[in-house]
């Protein structure tokens, strides 16, 4: 199956991490002064040196706490539930965030020994979890199929994370989509006077403020045209949010409305527009799953949206 989870960047500072953990050792930082560093930085956070080494070390430590989580953060771990959540304190003195493996949530005690698990399955990058010492769990996690069948696909397809399939008749899982972290930016979309026109002409939303540039320019508080809400509203289907699930399993989605539409802020013509999204709630109802996701359409470089649509999905 492929790894559908979401994965850790490398970033310049903390790639000679993520490169020990390929070569199935940990790697942490230690500055000139003898300090132990983790996660990775530029400078000490004890003396602020900024004379950093990269050092190998066992990666042998001990459960610092930990935290049994049996409803899934993502829909993604559904199936690795429940999933031990771990703080680990390396020998040298620095905590890890990680999931603990080979073992049970009854076996868990804070300050036992563990050492480390390098999970390769992700493909990408070599994950660090740690089992507990006497556990026999396989130093290593290797890809399942190994070479075979897993290597030739990863080669001919493009790196972009695979979409996360959520079955809606998963509800745990439908639930954990729901966020206050917004997805990200759409592609942006002009909105300039000509659409405002057209808009104007076949809904006979004409009024001045929306097309008469020289009266809006004397008059309109925002000293030009704006575009009618409702314009800015419909337009959101010309904005592609790239989401990073996908609903599956259902016969029949229905657009139910909208549980809350608001203009807060204008469009003036000529701006750009984008739009971004997070998901509400969800709910089993009578006659099926029903979703709220709110959608944001704001001017590009507006914190304030210009319009907030709670549009109300329902799957069955
Ligand atoms: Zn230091």
């Amino acid at each position: 199956m492929a790894w559908n989870k979401p994965l850790p960047h490398p970033t310049e500072i903390s790639r000679p991490f993520w490169e020990g953990l390929q070569a199935h050792e940990v790697r942490i930082q230690q500055c000139d002064h003898g300090h132990w560093i983790f996660f990775p930085r530029t400078h000490c956070p004890k003396c602020g040196s900024r004379q950093l080494a990269w050092k190998a070390v066992s990666g042998n430590g001990r459960l610092y706490t930990y935290t049994v989580a049996r409803i899934p953060t993502l829909p993604e771990f559904t199936d690795e539930m429940p999933q031990l959540l771990a703080v680990v304190e390396l020998d040298e003195g620095v905590h890890l965030n990680t999931t603990l493996v080979g073992t049970t949530p009854e076996a868990l005690q804070v300050g036992m020994p563990v050492r480390p698990v390098f999970d390769e399955r992700p493909g990408t990058v070599t994950l660090l979890r740690f089992a507990p010492a006497d556990s026999d769990h396989a130093p290593v996690i290797r890809a399942e199929g190994e070479a075979g069948q897993d290597a030739a696909p990863a080669a001919t397809e493009p790196p972009a994370a695979p979409k996360r399939q959520i079955s809606v008749k998963n509800l745990d899982a439908m639930k954990s989509l729901v966020s206050d972290e917004f997805s990200p930016w759409s592609n942006e979309f002009a909105v300039t006077q000509q659409v405002i026109d057209e808009f104007a002409r076949l809904s006979g939303d004409d009024y001045w403020i929306h097309t008469d540039a020289e009266m809006a320019k004397a008059k309109s508080p925002f000293g030009t045209t704006i575009a009618q809400g409702s314009l800015v509203q419909v337009l959101s289907s010309q904005l592609k949010i790239p989401l990073d699930f996908e609903v599956v399993g259902f016969n029949n989605m229905v657009n139910y409305g909208s549980d809350k539409l608001r203009f807060p802020t204008p469009v003036p013509s000529g701006c750009k527009i984008r739009a971004r999204s997070r998901i509400k709630s969800v709910e089993q109802v009578k006659s099926g799953v029903q979703m709220v996701m709110e959608l944001n359409i704001h001017v590009v470089g507006q914190d304030r949206p210009s319009v907030i649509n709670e549009l109300v999905i329902l799957y069955m």
